[in-house]
């Protein structure tokens, strides 16, 4: 957290003029109204599918356009969110631009991709959130089926906690729930099966060790991923791969039996009106 804030804390003095105020509180304040004063940008990465190539759904991910910093990444303003209690209704705000956006993209074309949105591990112990996304989806229009949850593995290791109830209910209510992040936390894949979870999402830090971009694929380190991959085809659970950055580590991953994959080799996060081109929704209303 420190870290993050004293990154930005150069840039956000100098604009102040003034070295009394520590910035990270100013930000903090700044952040606290970023929400309603509508600053949140959501942006889309494509998630494809590895037999085929295409596009089977989309993560939103959240961006801060600060007045005077510029386009925030998630690392520089998430912890503060969390630490200053915003972090909810960050994901609610991105939760209802996502999921009318994907009801956008669902009457202009087809067969539209999912919209796969990440939630805090502290939204799952609201007993609000269910009832949030059902009346969501009644306003927006958007199916069930089209609305993923990513939740990282470190907030699903209590078994018997009110998230995993939450879980529950969410399923019912027909969302795929997905574990981000696979292999960073101390979660594992048969704790995984008792949980209503659909996919995993491997980290991208494996694809980044196992098979660099330029370097084929460390033998040792493959057979980790391609046990991953296999337990959990056999738990009925599909994996997506994070951080695919080159041709080689797409087909590589492809030919150990991944389902899908994301990363910049596929598409960069983009906004709202890259993304509709991309989806061939760019004429649709609404
Ligand atoms: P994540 O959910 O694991 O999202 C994937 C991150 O990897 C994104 O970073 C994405 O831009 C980045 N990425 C995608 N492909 C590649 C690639 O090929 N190479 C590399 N090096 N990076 C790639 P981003 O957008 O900075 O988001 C970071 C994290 O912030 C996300 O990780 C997620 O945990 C969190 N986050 C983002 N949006 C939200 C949100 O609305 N709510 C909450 N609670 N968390 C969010
Ligand atoms: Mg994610
Ligand atoms: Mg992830
Ligand atoms: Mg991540």
């Amino acid at each position: 957290i420190a870290t993050d804030r004293d990154a930005l804390e150069p840039s956000a003095r100098r604009d102040r003029g003034d070295d009394a105020d520590p910035a990270p509180d100013a930000l903090a304040a700044e952040l606290r109204t970023a929400i309603d004063r509508g600053q949140l940008r959501v942006e889309y990465q494509p998630i494809v599918s590895l037999s085929d190539r295409q596009m089977i759904g989309v993560e939103a991910l959240v961006r801060w356009q600060h007045p005077r910093l510029g386009l925030l990444q998630p690392d520089q303003f998430l912890a503060l969110a969390e630490e200053i209690g915003v972090i909810t209704r960050l994901d609610q705000a991105v939760l209802a631009e996502a999921t009318s956006e994907a009801a956008r993209w669902l009457r202009a074309t087809p067969d539209p991709p999912f919209v796969s949105v990440n939630i805090t591990a502290g939204h799952l112990q609201d007993s609000g959130l269910v009832r949030e996304i059902a009346t969501l989806l009644g306003e927006t229009g958007l199916p069930a089926s089209h609305l993923h949850l990513e939740i990282v593995e470190g907030a699903v290791v209590r078994p018997y906690g009110p998230s995993l109830a939450t879980l529950d209910d969410l399923v019912r209510l027909g969302v795929t729930v997905a574990i981000d992040d696979f292999g960073t936390g101390y979660s594992n894949l048969s704790y995984l099966r008792r949980l209503p979870v659909k996919t995993i999402k491997v980290d991208r830090s494996f694809v980044a060790d196992i098979c660099p971009p330029g370097g084929g694929p460390d033998p040792a380190g493959a057979e980790i991923l391609v046990a991953i991959i296999t337990l959990s085809h056999a738990l009925g659970l599909t994996v997506t791969v994070e951080g695919v950055e080159t041709a080689a580590q797409a087909e590589w991953l492809r030919s150990i039996g991944a389902d899908s994959a994301q990363g910049w080799h596929f598409g960069r996060p983009v906004g709202m009106k890259a993304i509709r081109a991309t989806i061939g929704a760019g004429r649709g209303t609404g």
